[in-house]
């Protein structure tokens, strides 16, 4: 909950509680939505992510996994840490037990992720990610590479992947980029380039890249502002410190209301973070951030 003082021409005139217009990014300056993309991928790439997610029907033996069954360890295992992690939902005993295991096997079939083929691992291993395999940890010297080096199968892998965390979202995308580039297809939207979005002129990608929010004018005045937003005006523009430091401290001011001498120093203080005490937190905290506290009062 922040707020600034900013010195601003005594009849500057900005809606209050409205984002000062120097500070939003022109409509202009945004692109229009690729025709041919959803996220900047290319429609092969698209598909891919789709399968990794199961997002679309997904069959393991396209990439020569085998579906997970209620009775593969790691799924019995997983479902055994789930019933004994939260009995009272899932139920005890052997028939709870299978329910869970099944509802599991069902959940790590739909998708790529958790049947990954030797050439994805491959990939993995390639640009560095399947460290749990390739390295050792210790407090002393952190990861190191085994030695001599290791690769695991595509099996070992995808029982690691419901073990544990399993696959980030890097991961994804080094394993679809990888079977793009195997099967000759490009794996970012050749509309956009990879953008999502196409420039509305040619150039506004620049633009917006170079726009910079411009300050609102400065000047003589005393006006109060919310930093939660982009930054709006809060107070009338006044010609003195004291009388911004009235107008906070005005008890008609309800639960923004501020102590005078508290509003005095967050003003003379200004823009720079500095502390002051005070009697109803007993400690010291920023002019800011109290100021902010009784906001939220
Ligand atoms: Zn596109």
């Amino acid at each position: 909950m922040g707020r600034e003082i900013r010195r601003v021409p005594l009849d500057f005139e900005w809606p209050l509680n409205e984002v000062w217009k120097g500070f939003l990014s022109p409509d202009t300056l945004d692109g229009e939505k690729c025709p041919d993309c959803k996220s900047g991928y290319s429609p092969q790439a698209q598909n891919l992510y789709d399968l990794w997610f199961g997002k679309i029907p997904f069959d393991p033996s396209s990439t020569g996994s085998t579906p997970w069954r209620h009775d593969s360890p790691p799924v019995r295992a997983f479902a055994e840490r789930n019933l004994s992690n939260a009995p009272d939902y899932y139920g005890t005993g052997e028939a709870a037990l299978l329910r869970e295991a099944q509802r599991l096997a069902d959940l790590f079939n739909e998708g790529w992720s958790r049947h990954l083929a030797q050439d994805d691992v491959d990939a993995l291993i390639a640009a560095d990610r399947l460290y749990d395999f390739t390295h050792t940890w210790t407090r002393e010297n952190g990861w190191q590479p085994k030695e001599p080096s290791v690769t695991p199968t595509a099996e070992q892998v995808n029982e690691w992947s419901i073990s544990g965390l399993g696959h980030d979202a890097i991961n994804a995308s080094v394993v679809v980029r990888a079977r793009c580039e195997r099967e000759g297809v490009e794996s970012i939207c050749q509309t956009c380039d990879g953008h999502a979005t196409i420039e509305a002129y040619p150039g506004q990608r620049a633009d917006a890249e170079a726009w910079e929010p411009t300050d609102p004018p400065e000047g003589d005045g005393w006006q109060l502002w919310e930093t939660v937003s982009e930054g709006s005006p809060v107070s009338p523009v006044f010609a003195t410190a004291d009388g911004l430091a009235a107008w906070m401290s005005d008890p008609e001011r309800g639960d923004r209301w501020v102590p005078q001498e508290v509003a005095a120093k967050f003003i003379a203080d200004g823009w720079a973070p500095a502390f002051v005490s005070s009697a109803r937190t007993h400690g010291l905290v920023s002019g800011v951030e109290y100021v902010g506290t009784r906001d939220d009062a």
